[in-house]
């Protein structure tokens, strides 16, 4: 079974096309829509040549996408493809789960308004419903893993009618990645998820926590968008909301500006004034240049806050899970945010810690009464993996687990 998996992002098309658990071919296009886009693919793991060249929109690079599928020798017909499943910033508030793309989803209102950076979900969906007309192609959100989160704690205190009217609540993003590397963690552990509550901390350029009670989140540190939560690369993260007319009327600021400003110019790069890429900013601090210390440090503090909070409120913690490129990739971060843990019962093998780089592996030590893994995300795999659960629930006369949730 060929399925291909597409991530349209503002400017860029991921892709991924699986034969069972095998990568057939993976590409990636940016800059599109500039002068000249960038397009670098590989066929069963070899890469092929670059190309360089104009792409204008979305269409026309999932029309690239699939001539070199062809011309690579990958396929003989886009009808051998036989489902496409793809990545969807922002569900709304109707959407549980994974669905089956039909008007329900490409006419979702709600979260095409809440989510107005993510029209390129919609612009690839389009793309390729228009090129395989007869493929079936779901529709795996971001925020689906995240709609198990009570009323208590999706609620933001503002006057009611912004929750009925408009839709204003925590929706939280990463819950493909959240939802793989809790059910990876689990057998990592060797115990079924339904026994286990854990923490998982997806921490890249785009960082997010999720507390995930027997399988089930119940909290997540974004919010109705990927800004909220713990300080990220370029993004604040949370601060007093009281901030934000203040600084607009001390800088003389709009609304773009400001969003500009807590979205791009903020986290470790508005901290340190170095990057938003933390492997920079942990050179500099090495350095001792104190405002890389000082990013650092409030990046550990306010992720250890989120931990704590979680740990409350699950009663307790069997597993922290470390994903995305910081938390597979940097020991250094991991231990400055277990570093401060030890309280509530966090200890880390710092041999095992330092050689745990992007490959699954416990690190904690033997006395820590939190267990503490590192598992690499994979999206892309585990978007082909629900999208085949949606095509096999459909064929068995299940249907997609489509529930409307309560407002
Ligand atoms: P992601 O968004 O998951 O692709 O993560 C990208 C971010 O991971 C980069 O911007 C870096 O900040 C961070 N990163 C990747 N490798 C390392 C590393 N070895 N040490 C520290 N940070 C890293």
């Amino acid at each position: 079974m060929l399925i291909l998996v597409v991530n349209c992002g503002s400017s860029s098309l991921k892709y991924t096309l699986f034969q069972g658990e095998k990568e057939r071919a993976a590409g990636l296009m940016e800059k599109l829509g500039g002068p000249v886009s960038d397009y670098t693919r590989l066929v069963d793991g070899i890469g092929k040549d670059p190309l360089r060249l104009a792409v204008p929109n979305h269409e026309q690079a999932i029309h690239l996408m699939m001539d070199c599928l062809l011309t690579d020798g990958v396929i003989r017909d886009a009808r051998d493809i036989n489902a496409v499943g793809h990545r969807v910033a922002h569900g709304g508030p109707d959407f549980t789960d994974a669905a089956l793309i039909g008007e329900r989803v490409r006419n979702n209102r709600i979260a095409r308004e809440l989510a107005p950076l993510h029209q390129a979900n919609y612009e690839g969906i389009e793309a390729c419903v228009k090129m395989m007309p007869a493929t079936p192609q779901v529709a795996v959100f971001d925020t689906a893993f995240h709609q198990t989160i009570p009323p208590k704690a999706y609620t933001y205190a503002l006057p009611y009618r912004f929750l009925t009217e408009h839709k204003i609540r925590k929706y939280g993003f990463h819950g493909t990645s959240h939802k793989y590397v809790a059910e990876r963690g689990a057998r990592l552990l060797g115990r079924p998820i339904r026994k286990l509550n854990l923490i998982t901390l997806h921490l890249g350029n785009g960082s997010s926590l999720a507390a995930v009670r027997r399988g089930q989140c119940v909290d997540t540190s974004m919010g109705l968008t990927p800004l909220a939560g713990v300080v990220m690369g370029s993004r604040c993260g949370d601060i007093d909301p009281a901030i934000v007319p203040y600084i607009m009327g001390r800088e003389n600021l709009d609304v773009k500006q400001v969003e500009q400003l807590m979205n791009k110019e903020s986290g470790i790069l508005g901290l340190s004034g170095i990057s938003n890429d933390l492997r920079e900013v942990i050179k500099q601090a090495k350095a001792s240049n104190t405002r890389a210390q000082l990013a650092l440090e409030v990046l550990a503090y306010s992720i250890q806050k989120y931990i704590g909070a979680y740990h409350a409120i699950l009663g307790g913690t069997d597993a922290l899970i470390f994903t995305a490129g910081i938390g597979e990739k940097s020991p250094e971060m991991r231990k400055n945010i277990c570093a401060g843990l030890a309280g509530i019962g966090v200890k880390l093998d710092p041999s095992k810690n330092r050689k745990a780089v992007a490959c699954e592996m416990l690190i904690h030590d033997k006395k820590s009464r939190i267990k503490v893994a590192v598992i690499p995300t994979r999206e892309e795999y585990m978007i082909a993996q629900e999208t085949k659960r949606i095509l096999k629930a459909r064929q068995t006369g299940g249907g997609a687990r489509i529930k409307k949730v309560d407002k």
